[in-house]
C-alpha cells in the first residue's frame, strides 16, 4: 500500500488524468491499496463526481512495476533491455559527466529535453529554466506540442491569448447554443457532461460534428457526421449563410474585430449547396445550424483535437472562432469559445517555458523585453538565454542529422505519442544519450540509457490549470517509494553536477512558485497575484491574476476587450486546403486516431490499471459496414492496416456509428498495437502539430487461420 503519514484517515488530491482535474478523497480502507478513492465534495470543478478513470486512478500510483532506484541499462537497448540499480549519486554524476563530454565536443545544443503535459506548473516551469540554464540549450519541446499547439496558435492569433476555454464551466448551462467540434468530452473529460446536460435542461441546442457517433454525439440534437479533414469547409458553410442572411452582430463586429470583409470574400464559395456536394451534409442541415447559432441568444462554440490535430488545424479552429467572433457570442455570460484541452495539465504545460519558441507567462522567446525579464528573474544575461529551438517532432529530425546526441525525456513517452513512430524509434537509436525521468520503464524508456524513478501525482506538491485556465493547488499526500524523487529535486541535483546548482536551490514546489510568479508577471498568463497561501482558500484562481488583491478573470475578453495592443479580436479569412494525404485507389480509405474513456495519453499509466485494462485490453478499429462489405469481411476476420509507414492487424468492430469512408482506431498501446507506426507525420506549417486525424489507409480482411 501507498506509504502516507500514519495518522492520516483522509487526505484530499487531484485525478491526475484529463483537464477537469476533479477533486479526490483518499480514504483509508481495509483492501489491497489500503485506500478508498472517492469523489470530493470540495472542488468546484466536479464536485461529487468522478469517472472510471478517476475512481480507479490509485491504480498505477501503487503498482508494484513503479521504478524504486536509478536504473543505469547493462544490456543492448530495446525490449530486452536489461538494467541494473544505482545510487543516485552515481546516477547523476555519470549522467552530468557524459553531457559535459557531448556539449564539450558537440557544443550546447547537442543535449535536448523533452517534456510532458501532465507535469504540475512548477515542474514545466522548472524544466524550461533546466534547459537554458543548467544545459544551456536551446533544444526543448514536450508533448503537448502533439496536442494544442494548433489551438494555441489560432487562440494566439485571433485573440491574442490563448487560455483553454474563455470562459469558466459554470457559464455552459447559460448557453442557448453549443457546437462541439471534434471534441468527444463523454470519453475524453467525462464529468464536463453534466455542464452540457443542465444547458440543454435550459433548452440549449446541442450540435456535434465528428466522423464518429460517439458517445457525447448521443446526447446532441444534430449530429454532423463529417469526413476527416472537411472542418473549414463546414465551417465556411456556415459562416456563407451567416453572411448572406445577414445574421452576423454587426455592431460588435465593427467596433471589436477587423477582417470581416477577407472573411466574406472567403467564403463566398461556400455556399450550403457547394459544402453539402463536398462533404454529404445535406443543406438544410447546413442552414439550420448556421440560423440556429447565429440567432440564439448565447452559444459556445468547443473544439478538441479532431479538428486540431491536422496539417490545417490552425485553419479549421480558425474557422470556429470566427463563428463565435462574427455572432457576437463571446465575452458574455452564456457565450464563449474554448478548445478543450486533453492532458492534465495541458494549459499549465504550455504556459511556462517548455515549449521550444516561449518563455515563462507565455512570452516569446524572441521577444527582446521578454528575454530580458525573464533574464533577470533568473539572474543571468539577456544574452545567455538560448534562443528558439524545434518542435517536439522536429527534435528527432535533429537527431537523425547528428545535431542532438542527447535527450533528457521527462513524463512523457514520446515512442507511443509521435506520428511515424518506428522513425522515432531509429532517432531515439542513436543517441549517446537517453534519460528517462517516469514511474515506469515506459516504450521509450526502453531506449534509454539511464531511468529515473519519479514521483506520482500523489507524492509531489505543486499546481497545476486545468482547462478552464483556473489554477488550483494539489497537495502531496504519500511519501515517495523506494529511492523515487520528485521531479524538481532530480533537476535540482543534476544541475548541481552540472556545476549551475545555485540557480536551482529550491527548498519546496511553492518556492518555485513565488519565482514562476515572478517570471509571469506582465505576461498573458499572469500569475503573479496568486500564492499558495491564496489558492488553497479559494479553490483556485483564473489567469490573469496580476496583482495579490485581484480576483483572477473566469471570463475572458469581457465587453469585446481582447488581447491585442488594440484590444480588437482578428477575423482571419481561411481558404479550406486538403489533409497532407488523400485517398488513392492504393489507399482507398481514411485513417484517423483517437481516444478512448478507460485510458490517458500512451496508456503508460492506465494500462498498468487492471481494473482499466480489462474495459480495453487492446486496440480495436472501428469500420463502417460499407467498408466492410467492400473488403468482404467476415464474422472473426481481423483487419489488416496498411498506410505508406508500415502496416498492421488489428481487432475490428463494424459499426454504422462512424463515417464511411474512415476507419478509427486508439493510440494509447506501444509495440503492435500502436496505431502511430502507422500514421503521417506531416507538420502544421506554424504550429508544427503532426497530422494525427487524417492518413490515407487500405484495409484488407485477415481471415483465421
Ligand atoms: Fe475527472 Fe478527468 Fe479524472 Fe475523469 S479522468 S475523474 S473527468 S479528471
Amino acid at each position: 500500500a501507498a506509504s502516507a503519514a500514519p495518522q492520516a484517515e483522509r487526505l484530499h488530491s487531484h485525478c491526475c488524468y484529463c483537464s477537469m482535474q476533479c477533486g479526490i478523497d483518499l480514504i483509508r480502507a481495509d483492501n489491497d491499496l489500503g485506500w478508498e478513492v472517492k469523489p470530493s465534495q470540495h472542488f468546484p470543478v466536479a464536485t461529487g463526481r468522478l469517472c472510471q478513470k478517476g475512481l480507479n486512478v490509485l491504480g498505477h500510483a501503487v503498482h508494484s512495476e513503479r521504478l524504486l532506484a536509478p536504473m543505469r541499462r547493462v544490456a543492448p537497448g530495446g525490449a530486452d533491455s536489461a538494467w541494473a540499480a544505482a545510487s543516485w549519486d552515481d546516477a547523476l554524476s555519470d549522467i552530468a559527466s557524459r553531457i559535459q563530454a557531448i556539449q564539450a565536443q558537440y557544443g550546447n545544443d547537442a543535449v535536448s529535453v523533452f517534456g510532458g503535459g501532465s507535469l504540475t506548473n512548477e515542474v514545466c516551469y522548472l524544466l524550461g529554466k533546466f534547459a537554458r540554464v543548467a544545459l544551456r540549450t536551446k533544444f526543448i519541446d514536450y508533448n503537448g506540442r502533439y496536442c494544442m499547439s494548433s489551438a494555441a496558435a489560432a487562440q494566439n492569433r485571433a485573440f491574442g491569448a490563448d487560455r483553454g476555454l474563455n470562459i469558466a464551466l459554470e457559464d455552459i448551462p447559460k448557453a442557448k447554443y453549443i457546437i462541439l467540434a471534434g471534441t468527444n468530452i463523454a470519453e475524453c473529460q467525462p464529468t464536463m457532461i453534466p455542464y452540457l446536460l443542465e444547458a440543454k435542461k435550459q433548452n440549449a441546442i446541442i450540435v456535434t460534428i465528428d466522423p464518429r457517433r460517439t458517445m457525447t454525439s448521443k446526447i446532441a440534437d444534430i449530429h454532423i457526421n463529417l469526413q476527416p479533414g472537411f472542418d473549414s469547409v463546414f465551417a465556411s458553410g456556415l459562416m456563407h449563410v451567416i453572411l448572406e442572411e445577414g445574421l452576423y452582430d454587426a455592431k460588435f463586429v465593427e467596433q471589436h474585430t477587423h477582417g470581416l470583409a477577407d472573411v466574406r470574400e472567403a467564403v463566398r464559395p461556400f455556399s450550403p449547396e457547394n459544402v453539402s456536394h463536398y462533404t454529404g451534409i445535406p443543406k438544410e442541415v447546413i442552414r439550420t445550424v448556421a440560423r440556429g447559432f447565429a440567432q440564439a441568444e448565447t452559444g459556445m462554440i468547443f473544439t478538441a483535437r479532431g479538428i486540431e490535430q491536422q496539417v490545417n488545424g490552425v485553419e479549421h479552429t480558425l474557422s470556429y472562432i470566427n463563428l463565435c467572433l462574427v455572432t457576437g457570442k463571446i465575452g458574455k455570460p452564456g457565450s464563449g469559445f474554448g478548445p478543450i484541452t486533453g492532458q492534465a495539465n495541458g494549459q499549465g504545460g504550455r504556459e511556462h517555458g517548455q515549449k521550444a519558441d516561449q518563455l515563462p507567462g507565455y512570452r516569446l522567446i524572441e521577444d527582446p523585453s521578454a528575454r530580458s525579464h525573464v533574464a533577470s528573474v533568473w539572474g543571468i544575461a539577456p544574452e545567455e538565454l538560448p534562443g528558439k529551438g524545434v518542435s517536439a517532432y522536429e527534435l528527432y529530425g535533429k537527431i537523425h542529422d547528428g545535431e542532438i546526441k542527447a535527450m533528457i525525456v521527462l513524463g512523457s513517452n514520446p515512442l507511443v505519442s509521435s506520428p511515424n513512430s518506428a522513425w522515432v524509434a531509429e532517432a531515439l537509436q542513436k543517441l549517446e544519450l537517453l534519460v528517462i525521468i517516469d514511474m515506469f520503464a515506459t516504450e521509450t524508456a526502453e531506449y534509454a540509457h539511464w531511468l529515473l524513478p519519479s514521483s506520482s501525482f500523489l507524492e509531489a506538491e505543486g499546481t497545476l490549470t486545468n482547462l478552464e485556465g483556473r489554477v488550483f493547488h494539489r497537495p502531496k499526500a504519500f511519501q515517495t517509494p523506494g529511492d523515487a524523487l520528485e521531479d524538481y529535486l532530480i533537476l535540482g541535483k543534476l544541475a548541481e553536477k552540472l556545476g549551475r546548482g545555485s540557480y536551482f536551490a529550491f527548498d519546496s514546489p511553492e518556492a518555485i512558485f513565488d519565482e514562476l510568479r515572478l517570471a509571469s508577471a506582465g505576461g498573458i498568463a499572469d500569475y503573479s497575484g496568486m500564492s499558495y497561501a491564496r489558492l488553497k482558500e479559494m479553490k483556485g484562481l483564473f489567469w490573469p491574476c496580476p496583482s495579490p488583491d485581484h480576483p483572477g478573470t473566469p471570463r475572458m475578453f469581457e465587453n469585446g476587450v481582447f488581447s491585442h495592443p488594440d484590444g480588437r479580436a482578428k477575423l482571419h479569412a481561411i481558404t479550406p486546403m486538403k489533409p497532407a494525404e488523400t485517398t488513392d485507389p492504393e489507399y482507398p480509405f481514411i485513417l484517423t486516431t483517437g481516444r478512448l474513456g478507460n485510458h490517458y495519453l500512451s496508456g503508460a499509466q492506465t494500462r498498468r490499471t487492471a481494473a482499466l485494462l480489462k474495459k480495453a485490453p487492446v486496440p480495436v478499429a472501428e469500420i463502417h459496414p460499407h467498408a466492410a462489405e467492400q473488403i468482404l469481411l467476415r464474422p472473426g476476420d481481423r483487419l489488416r492496416l496498411t498506410t505508406r509507414r508500415g502496416s498492421l492487424i488489428f481487432d475490428v468492430k463494424v459499426t454504422p456509428d462512424i463515417h464511411p469512408t474512415s476507419v478509427f482506431v486508439p493510440f494509447h498501446w506501444g509495440g503492435e498495437h500502436s496505431i502511430n507506426l502507422l500514421t503521417n507525420d506531416a507538420l502544421h506549417p506554424i504550429s508544427r502539430m503532426p497530422e494525427f486525424k487524417v492518413c490515407a489507409v487500405r484495409l484488407e480482411r485477415v481471415g483465421q487461420p
